[in-house]
């Protein structure tokens, strides 16, 4: 078996090796329910408070606006099904480019009053908001960083443009794959809510946080127990709150370190896919765009092919998201920008983070000569 080249870091990364120690307190030691009034109680609830604080500090909130959740899929299904409480027929904008957890929930909530940016060939998203009920819009939820394709939206003009439209509900964005990476604060984006999830920022899976801006607005999805505020009910994941924390303080202490590591990453599989007649950049160089992420097009093979041929030289990726894996071809994010791969074609997603290295990139470029001498003498 080749040596694991793992660049697939959009789907998930590894965990800080140095935060299982933190694991192993909060399940060994302070592993008492925060609820518990005895000693052992107090301990963990100090310990979920202190990590409240520090996420809190660390996307510039304050740390009654953080609601922990499972990951951001919850989080985003929490912050539309609130949009959707607010009255019998909701009204919501969002763009064609979203996360499913965000599209889906949507479609259940608002079914009949959605309302689509529109977006170009680079999936940057137009902020006319053309052609839609603003002013009565309940709820506006906005991807931060794609997934798939990387692309940056701009925002903080999106949400300064809805405002002087007239539009007078929440925007919520979902930063999964910006907290940790970009910076993010949320007084400066001035949005009302804002998701995450633990394990993109090298922390671990099954944790995730929402910030609100007014966390009284909010509505249990969850009910019984009174934590998180009465916003989410259930024991809390003590362990995986607290090494979340750590996580996102480590990732945000180390993002321009880990930054410029990924644009050299970046740039070197950029130069070699422009110089290959077998590839080429999903979106164009010049888009803002994350560090973290490369989309690639090929026509040596159709996705699922060409993901099974790289992994069997060891090499990890993606198509694009790892929720919409089963079906390569039929990534919504691809089809919204109008490069959706044929039944022949493939779109790569190589995805950094803070422990790959050069000797993984170096690997990916010897693999894809190899890919082409593969698919192109067959
Ligand atoms: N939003 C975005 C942009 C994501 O990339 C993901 C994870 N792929 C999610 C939401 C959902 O995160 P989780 O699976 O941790 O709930």
């Amino acid at each position: 078996m080749a040596r694991i080249h793992y660049l697939d870091n959009a789907a998930t990364t590894k965990l800080y090796p140095e935060l299982m120690d933190t694991f192993q307190k909060y399940y060994l030691d302070v592993f008492a329910n925060p609820s518990s009034l005895h000693e052992a109680g107090l301990m963990a609830e100090k310990a979920v408070l202190n990590s409240r604080k520090l996420v809190a500090s660390l996307i510039g909130a304050s740390e009654e606006q953080i609601i922990f959740t499972s990951g951001a899929s919850e989080a985003n299904n929490l912050v539309i099904a609130n949009g959707a409480f607010k009255r019998a027929e909701p009204v919501m904008i969002t763009s064609k480019i979203e996360h499913s957890s965000v599209k889906k929930a949507i479609n259940f909530y608002a079914h009949e009053h959605i309302y689509y940016l529109n977006n170009d060939d680079n999936g940057v998203i137009f902020t006319d908001f053309e052609d839609m009920e603003i002013e009565s819009a309940n709820l506006i939820t906005v991807i931060y960083v794609n997934n798939e394709i990387g692309t940056i939206q701009d925002v903080k003009e999106l949400i300064k443009k809805a405002k002087a439209k007239g539009f007078k509900g929440m925007f919520h964005v979902d930063a999964t794959q910006a907290v940790g990476k970009i910076p993010v604060d949320v007084k400066d984006l001035d949005c009302d809510f804002l998701t995450a999830s633990a394990h993109k920022f090298k922390g671990p899976k099954g944790v995730g946080f929402l910030y609100c801006k007014n966390p009284k607005l909010v509505n249990a999805m969850v009910f019984g127990g009174s934590q998180e505020f009465g916003k989410r009910a259930g024991t809390e994941n003590v362990a995986g709150i607290c090494v979340m924390a750590k996580a996102l303080s480590k990732s945000c202490k180390n993002m321009e370190k880990n930054t410029e590591k990924a644009l050299t990453f970046k740039k070197k599989i950029a130069d070699y896919v422009k110089s290959s007649e077998h590839f080429d950049l999903t979106i164009d160089e010049d888009v803002k765009q994350s560090p973290f992420i490369l989309s690639v097009c090929s026509d040596l093979a159709p996705s699922e092919v060409l993901l099974h041929a790289y992994a069997d030289e060891g090499i990890y990726l993606s198509s694009g998201s790892a929720c919409n894996s089963s079906n390569p071809q039929t990534s919504s994010v691809l089809g919204a920008i109008g490069k959706a791969p044929s039944p022949e074609t493939a779109v790569l997603r190589i995805s950094f983070a803070a422990d790959t290295s050069m000797t993984d990139i170096d690997a990916f470029i010897t693999a894809s000569d190899k890919m082409i001498s593969r698919f192109k003498s067959s």
